[in-house]
């Protein structure tokens, strides 16, 4: 390919750890003529979007909208408005994106208490009790899904420790949104981020965020300026809501149209209707991957659905399977990440790659591969 000829890029089918395959409907949304950022049929289908945000997230909170930027947006979103120079924070690590988290914390002047759990477990929560006998933290904060090993992570027990602690609870749903439950109000969280590449399967480039009042208390006291100027809540509050929309930024118009329609594919679902489709073809997949000699990594109460992590049987070389996957067959899975680089695959089924078809389409390859 070169610049001089049309894109004709090849079609492929979409099982790493996103972005995941999208329903035409939604990339028909998106080929939607632009209409203007403020113009009231717009702010009509962002007031729609809020609501649907709201659905999915299980919240009433106010203060929920659409970061303009992918997933790290939404989590330096919370980060950077809820945390001030001196601040502490408690920030989990069991995998890559708890370790940004924390990179991102330090770089807001907090002081960062980090809990590990080894890779491919969840975090315990009497560590975290034991953490938060010692400090004083303005958060906690957690993935509930980590991509990067696998792990479901539990949050009931450490969100009511972190409320009792009187903390913020701020929590990754990247992955795990759309795919299974996340329930904001329910269990306590105060600040939230997801992505829409993952099981929204809305093209990448937004982070669906909410924010209690806790939360929002919390910002109104600060004392000092929040560190970015475009992702200070303060001001993108009155482009989100409000009765006088305030130009802040110009809203991606055309992703918006793409993740009203993907909203609506999930409503047209159900919510627990979706969770179960991702539960029962995470167990076709194992059905499929383990009499070829496939190991999953994670125990099978902390197991994702929409992410499987596995090991390849002895003597395969990963990265050469992986590529003929995508070259001759069009799959692509995901490698390894930071630790677990080399070692294992990451296999998606997020969302609309999530069916029957694309685990049998991977099994049917990876017989004639190993
Ligand atoms: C993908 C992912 C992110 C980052 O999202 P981007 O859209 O790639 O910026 C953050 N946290 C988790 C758990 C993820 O899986």
């Amino acid at each position: 390919m070169s610049y001089n000829e049309q894109l004709n890029t090849s079609k492929r089918v979409l099982m790493g750890p996103g972005p995941s395959d999208v329903h035409p409907r939604v990339l028909q949304a998106m080929s939607t003529p632009l209409i203007g950022h403020l113009d009231p049929e717009f702010v009509q289908i962002m007031d729609e979007v809020k609501l649907m945000v709201q659905h999915t997230f299980q919240t009433v909170n106010y203060l929920t909208f659409v970061v303009s930027a992918p997933g790290s947006a939404g989590m330096e979103t919370c980060l950077v408005n809820l945390l001030e120079p001196g601040d502490e924070a408690v920030i989990c690590i069991h995998g890559v994106f708890g370790g940004r988290m924390a990179d991102i914390a330090e770089r807001c002047g907090a002081t960062v208490h980090r809990i590990e759990a080894p890779w491919g477990e969840p975090i315990d929560p009497v560590q975290v009790k034991k953490v938060l006998e010692n400090c004083d933290p303005k958060l906690v904060a957690i993935v509930h899904a980590e991509t990067s090993t696998g792990v479901l992570q539990p949050l009931d027990e450490i969100g009511k420790i972190t409320k009792d602690a009187g903390a913020l609870f701020v929590v990754d749903a990247v992955t795990s949104y759309c795919g299974v439950p996340v329930k904001v109000d329910e269990w306590g969280i105060d600040a939230i981020y997801s992505g829409t590449q993952k099981c929204l399967s809305a093209p990448p480039g937004l982070s669906p965020v909410s924010f209690s009042d806790r939360a929002v208390a919390a910002m109104d006291f600060r004392k000092t300026k929040v560190q970015s100027w475009f992702l200070d809540l303060s001001m993108i509050k009155n482009y989100w809501s409000g009765a006088k929309r305030a130009y802040h930024h110009t809203a991606p118009v055309s992703s918006i149209f793409a993740l009203r329609e993907a909203y609506r594919i999930v409503l047209e679902e159900g919510l627990e209707n979706r969770f179960e489709r991702h539960y029962r073809n995470h167990q076709l997949l194992k059905d499929e991957l383990e009499p070829l000699g496939f190991e999953f990594i994670v125990q099978p109460k902390y197991r994702l659905p929409m992410l499987n992590a596995v090991k390849l049987p002895e003597g395969i070389n990963e990265a050469e399977v992986r590529r003929k996957l995508l070259d001759d067959y069009n799959i692509e899975v995901g490698g390894g990440l930071g630790a677990f680089a080399g070692k294992i695959w990451r296999v998606g089924l997020m969302g609309e790659s999530s069916s029957p078809n694309h685990v049998h389409m991977l099994s049917a390859a990876l017989k004639k591969l190993i």
